[in-house]
């Protein structure tokens, strides 16, 4: 399936200069969502991953269903304030923006195999954090999916030593 079809390329959002790549455009087409789901999970597989870690809130979207179909939990990684339990943060920069983000102490557990799962690498600085975070509670980053790669962005070079799996790259 030519997942690319499915993407919406929105100019200017949400600020000059960005090319906003919209991927509900994926999720709203039964097919497209789970094709795209199937794909990550088959790579989860070859990994070896016992946890998916997604950060808020497209991680959510496309790291939820790989934990159901493995039949593994998923821990969220979120802004500060919105976990109610002791949480461990982490400094990050985006593409648009700053920011900090926060995961449960207990999330990972020590030794853990970790599959962190996000719509987009743009720039890294969410995946590092979230590396940052899951390391620091002991767990193992077996493998960072993304729907998207936006290569001119360098992303990859931020998170050196970890296996990346991309299903678009533009
Ligand atoms: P980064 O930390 O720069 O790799 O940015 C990745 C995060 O920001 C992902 O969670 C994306 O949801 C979001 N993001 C950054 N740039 C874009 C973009 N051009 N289109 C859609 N989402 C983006």
């Amino acid at each position: 399936m030519d997942l690319k079809k499915y993407v919406t390329t929105v100019e200017g959002w949400p600020k000059e200069g960005i090319s906003f790549k919209d991927i509900t455009t994926i999720m709203d087409n039964g097919k497209a969502y789970r094709y795209a789901t199937d794909q990550i999970v088959e790579y989860a597989k070859e990994v070896g991953a016992e946890l998916i870690v997604g950060p808020e809130a497209r991680g959510f979207i496309t790291g939820c269903p790989v934990a159901y179909a493995l039949e593994i939990g998923f821990a969220p990684v979120r802004k500060p304030g919105k976990l109610p339990r002791e949480v461990i943060s982490a400094d990050y920069g985006l593409e648009y923006g700053k920011d900090t983000l926060t995961m449960h102490k207990d999330a990972v557990k020590p030794g853990q195999k970790v599959l962190i799962v996000d719509d987009l690498l743009a720039t890294g600085g969410t995946v590092a954090a979230t590396i940052q975070l899951i390391e620091e509670l002991g767990g193992e980053v077996v493998g960072c999916a993304f729907l998207i790669e936006l290569e001119e962005l360098h992303g990859r070079d931020k998170i050196k030593g970890h296996d990346i799996f991309t299903l678009m790259k533009y």
